[in-house]
Protein backbone atom coordinates (compact mmCIF):
# COMPACT_ATOMS: atom_id res chain seq x y z
CA UNK A 1 0.00 0.00 0.00
CA UNK A 2 0.98 3.39 -0.78
CA UNK A 3 0.49 6.88 0.75
CA UNK A 4 -1.35 9.48 -2.15
CA UNK A 5 -1.11 12.82 -1.95
CA UNK A 6 -2.50 15.98 -4.24
CA UNK A 7 -0.75 18.59 -3.43
CA UNK A 8 -2.39 22.08 -4.86
CA UNK A 9 -4.52 20.35 -7.57
CA UNK A 10 -6.85 22.10 -9.45
CA UNK A 11 -9.09 21.21 -12.44
CA UNK A 12 -10.05 23.82 -15.20
CA UNK A 13 -11.51 21.93 -18.60
CA UNK A 14 -10.76 23.18 -21.94
CA UNK A 15 -14.55 24.79 -21.71
CA UNK A 16 -13.51 26.53 -19.00
CA UNK A 17 -15.45 24.36 -16.12
CA UNK A 18 -13.69 24.60 -13.09
CA UNK A 19 -14.62 21.13 -11.44
CA UNK A 20 -11.64 21.71 -8.93
CA UNK A 21 -10.55 24.55 -6.81
CA UNK A 22 -6.70 24.11 -5.69
CA UNK A 23 -6.99 21.47 -3.15
CA UNK A 24 -4.42 19.81 -1.01
CA UNK A 25 -5.12 16.15 -0.08
CA UNK A 26 -3.18 13.49 1.67
CA UNK A 27 -4.36 9.42 1.70
CA UNK A 28 -2.52 7.46 4.28
CA UNK A 29 -1.27 4.33 2.69
CA UNK A 30 -3.82 1.62 3.27
CA UNK A 31 -6.35 4.22 3.95
CA UNK A 32 -9.89 3.79 2.56
CA UNK A 33 -10.96 7.91 2.07
CA UNK A 34 -14.09 8.50 0.54
CA UNK A 35 -14.91 11.93 -1.26
CA UNK A 36 -18.85 12.71 -0.62
CA UNK A 37 -20.67 15.34 -1.84
CA UNK A 38 -23.59 16.07 -4.09
CA UNK A 39 -23.70 15.83 -8.13
CA UNK A 40 -21.22 17.89 -9.97
CA UNK A 41 -19.26 18.74 -6.97
CA UNK A 42 -15.89 17.55 -8.47
CA UNK A 43 -15.43 13.77 -6.85
CA UNK A 44 -14.90 11.83 -10.05
CA UNK A 45 -12.28 14.43 -11.44
CA UNK A 46 -10.70 14.19 -8.36
CA UNK A 47 -10.71 10.50 -8.88
CA UNK A 48 -9.62 10.62 -12.61
CA UNK A 49 -6.68 13.42 -11.50
CA UNK A 50 -5.11 10.38 -9.17
CA UNK A 51 -5.60 7.57 -12.13
CA UNK A 52 -4.05 9.76 -14.85
CA UNK A 53 -7.04 9.91 -16.78
CA UNK A 54 -6.92 13.58 -15.88
CA UNK A 55 -4.00 15.95 -15.97
CA UNK A 56 -3.90 18.96 -13.08
CA UNK A 57 -3.96 22.71 -14.15
CA UNK A 58 -0.65 23.60 -14.14
CA UNK A 59 1.28 24.09 -10.44
CA UNK A 60 -0.73 20.74 -9.18
CA UNK A 61 0.86 17.41 -8.55
CA UNK A 62 -0.17 14.21 -7.66
CA UNK A 63 2.07 11.73 -5.41
CA UNK A 64 2.28 7.75 -5.08
CA UNK A 65 4.54 7.10 -2.17
CA UNK A 66 6.54 10.60 -2.49
CA UNK A 67 7.21 9.96 -6.44
CA UNK A 68 5.62 13.12 -8.24
CA UNK A 69 3.26 10.58 -10.71
CA UNK A 70 1.45 13.93 -12.45
CA UNK A 71 2.91 13.29 -16.03
CA UNK A 72 2.30 9.32 -15.87
CA UNK A 73 -0.40 7.88 -17.61
CA UNK A 74 -2.61 5.65 -16.29
CA UNK A 75 -1.44 2.64 -17.18
CA UNK A 76 2.23 3.72 -16.00
CA UNK A 77 0.43 4.23 -12.31
CA UNK A 78 -1.02 0.55 -11.62
CA UNK A 79 -4.16 1.50 -10.02
CA UNK A 80 -7.63 -0.54 -10.11
CA UNK A 81 -10.68 1.26 -11.07
CA UNK A 82 -13.99 0.14 -10.59
CA UNK A 83 -16.95 1.62 -11.93
CA UNK A 84 -20.84 1.94 -11.35
CA UNK A 85 -21.03 1.23 -14.57
CA UNK A 86 -18.98 -1.84 -14.41
CA UNK A 87 -17.37 -1.17 -18.07
CA UNK A 88 -16.23 -4.49 -18.57
CA UNK A 89 -15.96 -6.38 -21.98
CA UNK A 90 -19.26 -7.92 -22.87
CA UNK A 91 -17.88 -10.10 -25.29
CA UNK A 92 -15.27 -11.41 -22.74
CA UNK A 93 -15.55 -14.15 -20.23
CA UNK A 94 -15.75 -13.56 -16.55
CA UNK A 95 -12.15 -14.96 -16.30
CA UNK A 96 -10.71 -13.73 -18.99
CA UNK A 97 -12.35 -10.19 -18.30
CA UNK A 98 -10.28 -10.74 -14.90
CA UNK A 99 -7.21 -11.45 -16.79
CA UNK A 100 -7.27 -8.32 -19.10
CA UNK A 101 -4.71 -6.25 -16.95
CA UNK A 102 -2.15 -9.04 -16.65
CA UNK A 103 -2.38 -10.06 -20.53
CA UNK A 104 -1.64 -6.47 -21.23
CA UNK A 105 1.46 -6.85 -18.96
CA UNK A 106 2.07 -9.70 -21.16
CA UNK A 107 2.00 -12.11 -17.79
CA UNK A 108 2.95 -15.92 -18.87
CA UNK A 109 -0.59 -17.94 -19.02
CA UNK A 110 0.37 -19.83 -16.26
CA UNK A 111 0.64 -16.51 -14.11
CA UNK A 112 -2.54 -15.47 -15.87
CA UNK A 113 -4.66 -18.70 -14.72
CA UNK A 114 -3.04 -18.25 -11.47
CA UNK A 115 -3.79 -15.08 -10.70
CA UNK A 116 -7.62 -15.19 -12.25
CA UNK A 117 -8.02 -18.68 -10.03
CA UNK A 118 -7.27 -16.34 -6.70
CA UNK A 119 -9.06 -13.30 -7.73
CA UNK A 120 -12.25 -15.47 -8.27
CA UNK A 121 -11.86 -17.56 -5.29
CA UNK A 122 -11.36 -13.68 -3.22
CA UNK A 123 -14.67 -12.79 -4.60
CA UNK A 124 -16.06 -16.19 -4.40
CA UNK A 125 -17.32 -16.00 -7.85
CA UNK A 126 -14.82 -19.44 -9.18
CA UNK A 127 -18.79 -20.70 -10.52
CA UNK A 128 -18.41 -18.10 -12.78
CA UNK A 129 -15.48 -18.16 -14.55
CA UNK A 130 -16.93 -19.28 -17.59
CA UNK A 131 -20.10 -17.35 -17.91
CA UNK A 132 -20.37 -14.53 -20.32
CA UNK A 133 -20.84 -10.91 -18.65
CA UNK A 134 -24.71 -10.88 -20.12
CA UNK A 135 -25.83 -13.76 -17.98
CA UNK A 136 -24.42 -12.34 -15.15
CA UNK A 137 -26.55 -9.75 -12.02
CA UNK A 138 -25.28 -6.61 -11.46
CA UNK A 139 -24.08 -7.40 -8.24
CA UNK A 140 -21.85 -10.22 -9.88
CA UNK A 141 -20.94 -7.87 -12.40
CA UNK A 142 -19.74 -5.37 -10.06
CA UNK A 143 -17.87 -8.64 -8.25
CA UNK A 144 -15.77 -9.07 -11.48
CA UNK A 145 -14.95 -5.74 -11.75
CA UNK A 146 -13.54 -5.43 -8.51
CA UNK A 147 -11.42 -9.04 -9.03
CA UNK A 148 -10.61 -7.13 -12.83
CA UNK A 149 -9.50 -4.26 -11.07
CA UNK A 150 -7.63 -5.98 -8.22
CA UNK A 151 -6.11 -9.14 -10.47
CA UNK A 152 -2.90 -6.48 -11.75
CA UNK A 153 -1.65 -5.90 -7.79
CA UNK A 154 -2.37 -2.33 -8.09
CA UNK A 155 -1.21 0.77 -5.87
CA UNK A 156 -4.32 1.75 -4.66
CA UNK A 157 -8.27 0.53 -5.90
CA UNK A 158 -9.83 3.73 -6.71
CA UNK A 159 -13.49 3.38 -7.07
CA UNK A 160 -16.33 5.72 -8.75
CA UNK A 161 -20.11 5.19 -7.13
CA UNK A 162 -19.54 1.25 -7.44
CA UNK A 163 -23.07 0.34 -5.60
CA UNK A 164 -25.10 2.84 -7.09
CA UNK A 165 -26.48 1.28 -9.88
CA UNK A 166 -27.70 -1.72 -7.65
CA UNK A 167 -30.77 -1.94 -5.97
CA UNK A 168 -30.83 -1.55 -1.64
CA UNK A 169 -30.79 -4.81 -0.51
CA UNK A 170 -27.83 -5.86 -2.76
CA UNK A 171 -26.08 -2.03 -1.91
CA UNK A 172 -26.35 -3.73 1.76
CA UNK A 173 -24.37 -7.08 1.06
CA UNK A 174 -21.63 -5.63 -1.18
CA UNK A 175 -20.86 -2.67 0.95
CA UNK A 176 -19.89 -5.13 3.60
CA UNK A 177 -17.93 -7.30 1.05
CA UNK A 178 -15.89 -4.15 -0.37
CA UNK A 179 -15.29 -3.11 3.49
CA UNK A 180 -14.29 -6.20 4.28
CA UNK A 181 -12.01 -6.99 0.71
CA UNK A 182 -10.38 -3.12 1.67
CA UNK A 183 -9.65 -4.60 5.22
CA UNK A 184 -8.37 -7.80 4.36
CA UNK A 185 -6.16 -6.39 1.76
CA UNK A 186 -5.04 -3.19 3.58
CA UNK A 187 -4.56 -1.79 -0.46
CA UNK A 188 -4.82 2.44 -0.32
CA UNK A 189 -8.81 2.94 -1.46
CA UNK A 190 -10.04 6.08 -2.95
CA UNK A 191 -14.43 5.54 -2.67
CA UNK A 192 -16.33 8.22 -4.70
CA UNK A 193 -20.17 8.43 -3.50
CA UNK A 194 -22.80 11.05 -3.24
CA UNK A 195 -24.59 8.28 -0.30
CA UNK A 196 -23.78 9.65 2.97
CA UNK A 197 -24.56 6.51 4.50
CA UNK A 198 -22.31 4.47 2.58
CA UNK A 199 -19.62 7.27 3.36
CA UNK A 200 -19.87 6.53 6.70
CA UNK A 201 -20.33 3.45 6.88
CA UNK A 202 -16.76 2.53 4.76
CA UNK A 203 -14.71 5.20 4.88
CA UNK A 204 -11.97 5.61 7.52
CA UNK A 205 -11.99 8.85 6.55
CA UNK A 206 -14.52 10.96 4.46
CA UNK A 207 -13.56 14.17 2.24
CA UNK A 208 -16.98 16.61 1.86
CA UNK A 209 -16.63 18.58 -1.45
CA UNK A 210 -18.86 21.78 -2.03
CA UNK A 211 -18.09 22.75 -5.68
CA UNK A 212 -15.17 21.75 -6.37
CA UNK A 213 -14.04 22.56 -3.13
CA UNK A 214 -13.05 20.64 0.41
CA UNK A 215 -15.57 21.44 2.93
CA UNK A 216 -14.28 19.20 5.72
CA UNK A 217 -12.22 16.13 5.78
CA UNK A 218 -12.47 13.63 8.66
CA UNK A 219 -13.09 10.35 10.57
CA UNK A 220 -17.13 9.57 9.97
CA UNK A 221 -17.59 10.69 13.73
CA UNK A 222 -15.76 13.60 14.01
CA UNK A 223 -18.03 15.13 10.61
CA UNK A 224 -21.64 13.64 11.79
CA UNK A 225 -20.83 15.25 15.83
CA UNK A 226 -18.83 17.93 14.88
CA UNK A 227 -19.52 19.69 11.21
CA UNK A 228 -17.28 22.43 10.35
CA UNK A 229 -20.36 24.25 8.67
CA UNK A 230 -23.94 24.45 7.50
CA UNK A 231 -23.59 22.64 4.56
CA UNK A 232 -21.67 19.30 5.83
CA UNK A 233 -24.11 19.50 8.61
CA UNK A 234 -27.23 19.46 6.37
CA UNK A 235 -25.28 17.24 4.17
CA UNK A 236 -25.04 14.52 6.32
CA UNK A 237 -27.53 12.92 8.47
CA UNK A 238 -30.63 15.03 9.45
CA UNK A 239 -30.25 17.70 11.08
CA UNK A 240 -32.98 19.61 13.22
CA UNK A 241 -33.07 23.29 13.69
CA UNK A 242 -34.19 26.03 15.79
CA UNK A 243 -33.97 29.97 14.38
CA UNK A 244 -34.48 32.12 17.56
CA UNK A 245 -32.24 34.36 20.30
CA UNK A 246 -30.28 33.70 23.03
CA UNK A 247 -31.51 35.04 26.14
CA UNK A 248 -28.71 33.94 29.01
CA UNK A 249 -28.57 30.65 29.36
CA UNK A 250 -32.05 29.91 27.27
CA UNK A 251 -32.52 30.16 22.98
CA UNK A 252 -35.67 31.14 22.81
CA UNK A 253 -37.89 30.22 19.33
CA UNK A 254 -41.27 30.14 18.17
CA UNK A 255 -41.97 26.86 19.71
CA UNK A 256 -40.67 27.87 23.28
CA UNK A 257 -37.25 27.02 24.81
CA UNK A 258 -34.24 25.22 24.85
CA UNK A 259 -32.61 25.52 28.37
CA UNK A 260 -28.45 25.25 27.41
CA UNK A 261 -25.64 26.45 29.56
CA UNK A 262 -23.72 26.90 27.37
CA UNK A 263 -25.61 29.10 24.63
CA UNK A 264 -23.42 31.80 22.88
CA UNK A 265 -24.85 34.99 23.29
CA UNK A 266 -25.37 35.67 19.96
CA UNK A 267 -26.65 32.66 18.75
CA UNK A 268 -29.42 33.29 16.15
CA UNK A 269 -30.14 29.45 15.25
CA UNK A 270 -29.61 26.24 17.37
CA UNK A 271 -28.85 22.64 15.15
CA UNK A 272 -29.33 18.96 16.79
CA UNK A 273 -29.37 15.80 15.28
CA UNK A 274 -32.84 13.60 15.53
CA UNK A 275 -31.11 11.21 17.73
CA UNK A 276 -31.26 13.70 20.52
CA UNK A 277 -34.76 14.92 20.07
CA UNK A 278 -37.65 12.91 21.75
CA UNK A 279 -40.61 12.99 23.32
CA UNK A 280 -40.72 14.54 26.59
CA UNK A 281 -41.52 11.58 29.44
CA UNK A 282 -44.75 11.49 31.15
CA UNK A 283 -44.65 14.42 33.77
CA UNK A 284 -41.45 16.18 32.44
CA UNK A 285 -41.00 19.76 32.73
CA UNK A 286 -41.21 20.51 28.64
CA UNK A 287 -40.30 23.68 27.33
CA UNK A 288 -40.86 23.19 23.28
CA UNK A 289 -44.15 22.31 21.91
CA UNK A 290 -45.11 21.55 18.67
CA UNK A 291 -48.01 19.65 15.96
CA UNK A 292 -47.35 16.41 14.77
CA UNK A 293 -47.28 17.04 10.95
CA UNK A 294 -46.99 13.65 9.67
CA UNK A 295 -45.84 9.75 11.55
CA UNK A 296 -44.04 7.49 9.57
CA UNK A 297 -44.54 3.47 11.29
CA UNK A 298 -41.04 1.86 10.47
CA UNK A 299 -41.84 -1.24 12.24
CA UNK A 300 -39.72 -0.98 15.70
CA UNK A 301 -40.01 2.90 15.54
CA UNK A 302 -41.71 5.77 14.11
CA UNK A 303 -40.32 8.74 12.68
CA UNK A 304 -41.98 11.68 13.56
CA UNK A 305 -41.81 15.12 11.84
CA UNK A 306 -43.36 17.80 14.72
CA UNK A 307 -44.05 21.61 13.34
CA UNK A 308 -42.80 23.83 16.23
CA UNK A 309 -43.24 27.15 13.90
CA UNK A 310 -40.27 26.54 11.95
CA UNK A 311 -39.85 26.51 8.47
CA UNK A 312 -39.23 23.23 8.52
CA UNK A 313 -40.90 20.55 11.11
CA UNK A 314 -38.06 18.70 13.49
CA UNK A 315 -37.20 14.88 12.69
CA UNK A 316 -37.27 12.25 15.62
CA UNK A 317 -37.39 8.36 15.81
CA UNK A 318 -39.39 7.40 18.82
CA UNK A 319 -40.55 3.90 19.99
CA UNK A 320 -43.70 2.70 17.75
CA UNK A 321 -45.68 1.49 21.03
CA UNK A 322 -47.47 4.56 20.79
CA UNK A 323 -49.23 5.88 18.03
CA UNK A 324 -49.14 9.16 16.83
CA UNK A 325 -52.00 11.24 15.39
CA UNK A 326 -51.68 13.86 12.66
CA UNK A 327 -51.64 17.38 14.21
CA UNK A 328 -52.01 15.83 17.81
CA UNK A 329 -49.81 18.30 20.31
CA UNK A 330 -46.54 16.84 21.81
CA UNK A 331 -43.96 18.37 24.36
CA UNK A 332 -40.58 17.81 23.17
CA UNK A 333 -36.89 17.41 24.99
CA UNK A 334 -33.51 18.08 23.31
CA UNK A 335 -30.34 16.19 24.90
CA UNK A 336 -28.04 19.10 25.85
CA UNK A 337 -24.79 17.33 24.89
CA UNK A 338 -26.28 17.05 21.37
CA UNK A 339 -26.70 20.67 21.05
CA UNK A 340 -24.72 23.35 18.43
CA UNK A 341 -24.23 26.26 16.91
CA UNK A 342 -22.71 26.73 13.63
P1 LIG B 1 -19.16 14.51 -9.51
O1 LIG B 1 -18.39 13.27 -9.80
O2 LIG B 1 -18.99 15.00 -8.11
O3 LIG B 1 -20.61 14.39 -9.86
P2 LIG B 1 -17.58 15.67 -11.65
O4 LIG B 1 -16.19 15.63 -11.14
O5 LIG B 1 -17.97 14.62 -12.62
O6 LIG B 1 -18.57 15.71 -10.41
O7 LIG B 1 -17.83 17.07 -12.33
C1 LIG B 1 -17.52 18.31 -11.71
C2 LIG B 1 -17.91 19.43 -12.66
O8 LIG B 1 -17.10 19.39 -13.82
C3 LIG B 1 -19.34 19.37 -13.14
O9 LIG B 1 -19.82 20.68 -13.26
C4 LIG B 1 -19.22 18.70 -14.50
O10 LIG B 1 -20.27 19.07 -15.33
C5 LIG B 1 -17.90 19.25 -14.98
N1 LIG B 1 -17.18 18.35 -15.90
C6 LIG B 1 -16.83 17.06 -15.67
N2 LIG B 1 -16.14 16.55 -16.72
C7 LIG B 1 -16.07 17.54 -17.64
C8 LIG B 1 -15.50 17.64 -18.95
N3 LIG B 1 -14.83 16.63 -19.52
N4 LIG B 1 -15.62 18.83 -19.59
C9 LIG B 1 -16.27 19.87 -19.03
N5 LIG B 1 -16.83 19.84 -17.81
C10 LIG B 1 -16.74 18.70 -17.11
MG1 LIG C 1 -19.11 11.43 -10.48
Amino acid sequence: AVPISLENCAKTFTDGTRALEPVDLAIAAGETLVLLGPSGCGKTTTLRLIAGLEQPDAGGRVLFGGEDVTALPIEKRNVGMVFQSYALFPNMSVAENIAYGLRLRRQSAAEQRARVGEMLALMRIERLADRSIDQLSGGQRQRVALARALAVRPRALLLDEPLTALDAKLRDTLRFEIDSLLRELGITAIYVTHDQAEAMALGDRIVVMDHGRIAQVGAPRDIYQRPASRYVAEFIGTMNRLSGHAEGEVFRCPGGYVAWPELPATAREILFRPEDTRIAAEGEAASLHGTVSAAFFCGDHVRLFVDVGEERPLVLETPARREYRHGETVALAVERHGLMVL
